[in-house]
């Protein structure tokens, strides 16, 4: 998973000082060594964990951090401030076009996720701006291409143009403009060739494109996994084509984050978007402080409330919280929360957003298999409206039919239902204000 290492080494850091009562600029010195250590290890630029430490260290070592009532708390402020800033400091939205269509290009090595990428960012537009974006599909060179672009448009429903593979890119890309003109597109989507590595050949055709089309926003698409050479793909790239944001893709991946950290700072380029997860939903807004609060296993509150009211439905919300409060929660409620869950994406990264989890021991006893939130929705299937509705029906020889009507052992349908109980009890009890007992819980 994404920064594991990264944050626990950096929590590790600081909660070294956080056990000093008084902090002294030894031990300030120590933290920055074990942080620099941990920054290097995430592959982030040598340069870039330099400047960092030294600015870091400078404010930390003020006598006003030093002599203060909370000197570590103070410093982990400035850590994650600094961390806030290397990566950006704010969101950069997309640049817009003052009359339509806005022109994105997408640029990128192969398999860094372009295509993907183009079909994520129609999917955002239609659903954010309710937009009406034409793709383009200019990589003559991979004639799979072509259909991958066609295979997204038709999933997002966004119309894709294409003159298959004999024709001059540029000669496409003018063509596809004139079409869109001509339907009033309101964004154009134009998904060039990759390579394997970033050749002349490759620069000029991409150059001869944007003299062409002149894009309001040129996306350089970069795969989080490959740390260092990211960055390096990305000053490639920014050298010729001048860039002007990029898409770090791939970030659900076990990446030590090197990419993400210091892209920004290097190329001066700001990520924009982030990939987490090859569905076409998947793509996030690039907030720079909300990354950092996750890197520092601070949790990521916005990010998830966003998540959860991508999908949630108003009235549901209101009318689970009255039954919560009720104590009438049953095993229907059960089932859309677990169909809400699976929508907003993996369990543990759902999980490693809330304050205070990312590192916590206990997440790391919870086995998060998708199959397991299966086999409890084949148990809960197996049920009768009645048995759903009123749990305490459920005594063992019920429970031995929901065994055999989900294919799960006996002892997974008990367990399922302990944990519903246990839920139903803790939620009831944090609705009327009682936060105790939620540690119980997530040992269990
Ligand atoms: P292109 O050659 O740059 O157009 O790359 P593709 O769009 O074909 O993507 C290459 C592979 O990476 C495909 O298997 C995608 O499903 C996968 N991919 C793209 N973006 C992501 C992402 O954010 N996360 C994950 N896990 N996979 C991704």
């Amino acid at each position: 998973m994404a920064f594991e290492g990264l944050t626990e080494r950096l929590q590790g850091a600081l909660s070294k000082l956080r056990r000093k009562g008084k902090v002294t600029e030894a031990d300030v010195n120590q933290a920055m060594r074990e942080i620099r250590l941990a920054l290097l290890e995430a592959d982030v630029n040598f340069k870039v964990v330099k400047d960092f430490i030294k600015v870091v260290k400078e404010k930390a070592i003020g006598t006003e951090v030093l002599e203060s009532l909370s000197p570590a708390q103070q410093i982990v402020k400035i850590v994650d401030e600094e961390l806030t800033k290397m990566m950006g400091e704010t969101a950069v939205p997309l640049n817009k076009s003052p009359k339509i269509p806005t022109i994105i290009m997408m640029v990128g090595l192969q398999g860094a996720g372009k295509t993907t990428t183009a079909g994520k960012l129609a999917t955002y537009l239609i659903k954010n701006e309710k937009a009406r974006p034409l793709m383009i599909a200019a990589d003559i060179y991979r004639p799979a291409a072509i259909d991958q672009l066609k295979t997204v448009g038709e999933q997002v429903g966004a119309p894709v143009f294409e003159m298959g593979t004999d024709v001059n890119p540029v000669e496409i890309v003018r063509q596809g403009l004139a079409q869109a003109a001509l339907q009033k597109n309101d964004y154009v989507l134009i998904d060039t060739a990759g390579r394997l590595q970033i050749d002349e050949a490759l620069m000029q055709e991409l150059a001869d494109i944007n003299d062409l089309a002149r894009p309001n926003e040129t996306l350089l698409t970069v795969d989080a996994m490959t740390g260092q050479a990211a960055v390096d793909v990305a000053e490639g790239f920014n050298s010729r084509l001048d860039i002007t944001g990029v898409v770090l893709t791939k970030l659900d991946g076990d990446t030590r984050g090197g990419a993400a950290l210091s892209i920004r700072a290097v190329t001066g380029k700001p990520i924009k978007f982030t990939g987490q997860g090859e569905k076409l939903n998947q793509l996030d807004v690039f907030y720079p402080d909300r990354m950092s609060s996750r890197i520092l296993g601070m949790g990521d509150m916005l990010s998830l409330i966003e998540k959860a009211q991508e999908d949630y439905d108003e009235q549901k919300a209101v009318d689970m919280a009255e039954k919560i409060k009720e104590n009438s929660f049953d095993f229907n409620d059960f089932l859309d929360q677990m169909d809400q869950l699976q929508n907003m994406g993996p369990l543990e990264d759902i999980m490693k957003m809330i304050p205070g989890m990312a590192n916590n021991p206990q997440l790391k006893n919870i086995k998060m298999d998708p199959k397991d939130m299966t086999h409890m929705k084949a148990i809960v299937q197996s049920m009768t409206p009645q048995e759903r509705e009123n749990p305490d029906l459920l005594n063992p020889s019920r429970r031995r039919r929901l065994a055999a009507g989900a294919g799960r052992p006996i002892v997974e349908v008990n367990r399922m239902i302990k944990q519903f109980n246990q839920s139903k009890k803790m939620m009831n009890q944090m609705s009327k204000g009682n936060f105790n007992g939620m540690e119980g819980l997530m040992g269990n």
